[in-house]
């Protein structure tokens, strides 16, 4: 299979900001397995301007702040990314709204993308924090993952998060708030559910129901799951419905392929 696999500033960094080599370490453990049992992998992982706030200890009270961040904080990211993934060489793209758009941009970036893929190497994808502004801004890394699988047609969009998925309720208001397995159709209703995105990430609840209707329009299935769970990667492969929120593509496609 094909899967693009987002993992988010929570996830990466430890609750100062700083990036956290042990959960790198975890995520390329499981990185590796998908790759020795031959699937085809992108990452796009945040955590660059969470990690420009652990390396510069500034909290950004700017754009430019948060830019300059970015720059800082890209760097070590990937170089994190590199110690750990073992053999899987990492390659960095960075991409700014205009890459994933505009259409002789879209072919460039797919052609390179298609490359590394085809060597073997693993794309790690992250916006252009630095030099984007308001015009080309993609803004979110739910969007930015969701894209990407559209213009490399993956076959499943992994999305991976410090909520267990999708709840009827946000979980942290509402006690009673349950799980949703499987989402046929996004609606107006799955908005309420919204929470507000951690200190360090960018985004909440709703952009990754955008997300999920990007990929749904598109006929790829995405998984909205905890980057805590252990395994979580393979369990999703697998098909455990115990695990996060299921977001079923149209077009007559069913994520269990
Ligand atoms: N591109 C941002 C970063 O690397 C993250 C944006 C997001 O998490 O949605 O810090």
């Amino acid at each position: 299979m094909r899967i693009v696999v987002k993992i988010g500033t929570s996830n990466l960094c430890d609750s100062q900001g700083r990036l956290d080599a042990e959960k790198i370490d975890g995520f390329s453990r499981q990185l590796i397995k998908l790759y020795q049992d031959g699937h085809q992998l992108l990452v796009v992982s945040s955590g660059a301007v969470g990690a420009g706030i652990g390396a510069v200890g500034r909290r950004p009270r700017t754009v430019q702040e948060k830019q300059a961040l970015a720059a800082v904080g890209q760097a070590h990211l990937i170089h994190a990314w590199h110690q750990h993934l073992g053999t899987v060489i990492p390659a960095q793209i960075l991409v700014s709204g205009y890459d994933l758009t505009v259409e002789e941009r879209r072919r460039n970036s797919s052609r390179t993308l298609e490359q590394l893929v085809a060597w073997g190497i693993l794309p790690i994808i992250n916006e252009n924090d630095s030099v984007a502004d308001e015009e080309i801004r993609i803004g979110d890394n739910d969007t930015l993952a969701a894209r990407v699988a559209c213009l490399m047609v993956a076959d499943l969009l992994i999305l991976l998060s410090d909520v267990d998925g999708l709840f009827t309720d946000d979980p942290n208001r509402h006690a009673g708030a349950q799980k949703i397995v499987q989402v046929s159709w996004v609606t107006r209703e799955h908005f309420n559910a919204t929470a507000e995105s951690g200190p360090f990430g960018t985004g909440g609840m709703a952009t990754k129901l955008q997300a999920a209707i990007i990929c749904q329009d598109q006929g790829i299935p995405m998984v909205l799951a905890n980057g805590q769970v252990p395994e979580v990667l393979s369990r999703i492969i697998a098909g455990d419905r115990d695990c996060g929120t299921w977001f079923m593509a149209h077009r007559g496609e069913d994520v269990e392929k």
